[in-house]
Order: structure tokens, then sequence, then C-alpha cells
């Protein structure tokens, strides 16, 4: 039996099989995903383009989801388990900014999530206090291309430093409130380019009551780059990571093992992860395999094959468990990654608030 989740995607029995076999024994009853985008389809101002969709993968897959909406996907797809999420809209001009952030905090309302507001870096100091300035807001997702926009290319401010989307006026106001701040790291080097690592540092010295995450693993999406970059920062026991849109078990395995299962929070950067497919991985580079004909999608496999692909969520998960297996975290470690650690670092930014 098909029931839609959401865009092209759909929860199958290949799905159900996957989660009895897999998941059902490992995923912990209470779970929290840290990084998830939640944002009204009808505060996209500017319609996705044919020409955007061939330009980037994740122009084909990144349709914005409601919060009703992601709310039923996430009792599909979680059967038994009671979760939450930390909530935030598309950081991206073509929606309105302002809207989405004020849409959220209803919909986190509604159904008592967090939210991270998405700012601008032409935002004043009261511009990003408005934004947080709720109960259900604890910082902000910052991101290089709220620089500016270019039709062209969605990549024009890839190569900016983290100061150039996350000043230092808005530091300050974010360090004074002990706001959470999920950062997407810029530069096609990834999390290792020189310049990323020392902006880190100089924001962990210079802002210490900023809850600093950084997405993705950095974007270290392959174990080359989980490699080059992550023991630069390893020693700083303060600094946080998210785990989502990482698929691949050795990069889960060599993060916890070098940072250790208190200071990875896990994430799905969903309604992306509700693909259908698999990644495969060389060297540096990666291709998403998927059964939907999209432009990117020219790895086609057997007919075979792809009717036995499930959500790019599960297989996240399961890349976590077959890491966590091998070596040899309790199930305390299990809960703290699924959701502990996104709850205790969120309980101690609640009480400083009121504090
Ligand atoms: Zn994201």
């Amino acid at each position: 039996m098909n029931e839609h989740l959401h865009h092209v995607w759909s929860y199958n029995d290949v799905d159900r099989r996957f989660w009895q076999e897999h998941l059902e024994d490992f995923v912990p009853h209470d779970i929290y995903d840290a990084h998830t985008h939640v944002n009204s389809p009808e505060l996209r101002l500017e319609q996705m383009t044919d020409e955007k969709r061939r330009q980037y993968w994740v122009n084909e897959v990144l349709e914005p989801i409601s919060a009703d909406d992601a709310d039923r996907c996430h009792r599909i797809v979680y059967p038994g388990r009671k979760f939450s999420c930390l909530a935030m809209g598309m950081p991206d001009l073509s929606y309105d900014i302002k809207g989405g952030n004020e849409d959220l905090r209803l919909g986190c309302e509604r159904y008592g999530w967090d939210a991270l507001a998405v700012i601008s870096p032409h935002w004043s100091r009261q511009e990003v206090l408005a934004a947080i300035d709720h109960p259900r807001v604890i910082g902000v997702k910052p991101y290089y291309a709220m620089i500016g926009q270019d039709p062209t290319s969605r990549d024009k401010y890839l190569e900016a430093d983290i100061f150039d989307f996350l000043p230092h006026h808005q530091l300050e106001v974010l360090n004074a409130r002990g706001s959470w701040v999920t950062l997407h790291v810029p530069k096609s080097a990834r999390l290792g380019h020189a310049s990323n690592i020392s902006q880190i540092r100089r924001i962990r010295e210079q802002y210490p009551d900023i809850t600093l995450v950084i997405a993705h693993l950095g974007r270290s999406y392959t174990l080359p780059h989980a490699q080059e970059s992550l023991p630069l920062l390893a020693e700083d026991e303060g600094l946080y990571f998210d785990n989502s849109a990482v698929l691949n078990p050795q990069v889960h395995r060599y993060a916890l093992e070098l940072l250790g299962p208190r200071r990875i929070c896990w994430g799905t950067d969903n309604p992306i992860f509700y693909m259908r497919g698999r990644r495969t991985w060389s060297g540096r580079t990666y291709i998403n395999l998927t059964s939907h004909p999209f432009h990117f999608n020219t790895n086609r496999q057997s007919p075979g094959i792809e009717a036995t692909y499930t959500l790019y969520v599960y297989e996240a998960i399961r890349a976590i468990r077959q890491a966590c297996e091998e070596l040899g975290l309790s199930r305390d470690d299990v809960k703290n990654i699924f959701g502990g650690n996104a709850r205790r670092w969120i309980a101690a930014i609640r009480a400083r608030h009121i504090a």
C-alpha cells in the first residue's frame, strides 16, 4: 500500500519492511530531528523554474513542506515514536523570509516543536532580535545564499566567508541571547577550508555563549572531507555538529569516534530526505541514485534494483546504526545522538534565558 508523503515521494511496503528489519529495534522511543526545513508553500514568492531545476539536484527535490504536512509525514515515517524537531524555514531569497519565520512559529506552537529563524546578513540587530524574540525560537539559521540572489547560479556566494553572511553585529546579539546557530559552512573545499576553521575558532572564542552547531558534519558527505577537517576542531568540547544529510556509514563512524557521542545530534535535512534511493561514493565525490526521472538522475539502475530503494532518511539511520554498532556504543549513547544531546543543549539555552 502506498501512502503519499511529500512532493513525488510516497511510503510503501519496501519502507515498512525496511523499518521492521533495520530500524524498529534501534530507533529510540523518543526522537528529535535537529535539522528539518518547514515552510508553507504559499510563502514562496518565486516559483522554481525548469532552468533552476537543471542547475542543481537539490532544486529538483526541495519542494517546501507545511507544518501540517510535516507532522503527517513524521507520523508515517516514525511509527510508534514520540517525535519532535528543531524546524527552520527555507534560507532562500525566493521565499518571504519574515513571513516564513512567523508562520513557522505558529506551526511550532501547534506541534510543540522548536524553531530557528532564518536571518539575512543585511538585517540590523533589531531585526535579528525581533526574529528570535519568541518562546519557541531558540536561535537562527544563517546561510550564504541569503547574501544575494542570482537566478543563474545557486552558488554565487559559495566562496563567501562565514562572517559575510553571519556578521559580527548579529553574532553579538546572538551571544548576548545565548542562541543556537546552525551553521552550514561555505566554500567548495567544505569545512576544512582554512578560513572556515579560523572563523569557527574565532566565533567560539569571541562569542562563547552561542550554541554553535555545524550542519551536516561540516558538509562531510565523503570520508576524505571528514578526515581533513574534523580533527582540526575536535579539541573544542563545546562545539557541536548535526549529522543531517550524511548517508555514509564511514563518515558517521569516523565522526562519532573522533568527537564522541555527546557532541553530535541527529538531523535529516527533510523534506529532502524523503527522497527514495541510495548514495554511492568515490573519493571526494558522491552520486545520488533514485528511482524518479529527475534531470540529475543519470545513473539509473535496473527496475529490479530500483524497486528495492527506500527513503534516504531510513538509509541514513541505518548508516548511523552501523557506525554505532561498529564502535560498540551503548543504548544511552544512541538515545543521546537521536535526541538527548539536542534536548540538553536546548534546555541549557532556555535555562539561561529565564535566568
Ligand atoms: Zn538544511
